[in-house]
């Protein structure tokens, strides 16, 4: 399994679907052309990550988060 992120093979599967890249450090979840990566905090939750994926669900908020840590 090559992660869609970095292209190494240095990833393993954590369930079905689901793959942890230890390059990234990164969960990717879904399938090729679907993936959904997430990081994983310090208490193992994941946070959905919506790098480069325009108009994605909730990208609006986006900006005012900017604008929230600019002040
Ligand atoms: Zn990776």
């Amino acid at each position: 399994m090559r992660c869609p992120r970095c292209d190494k093979v240095e990833n393993g599967q954590v369930g079905n679907g689901q793959y942890y890249c230890w390059h990234c450090t990164l969960e990717f979840h879904g399938r090729p052309g679907q993936w959904r990566f997430y990081s994983v905090d310090l208490e193992g939750g994941l946070v959905e990550l919506n790098a480069g994926e325009p108009a994605a669900v909730g990208a609006t908020t986006v900006p005012e988060l900017e604008a929230a840590i600019a002040r």
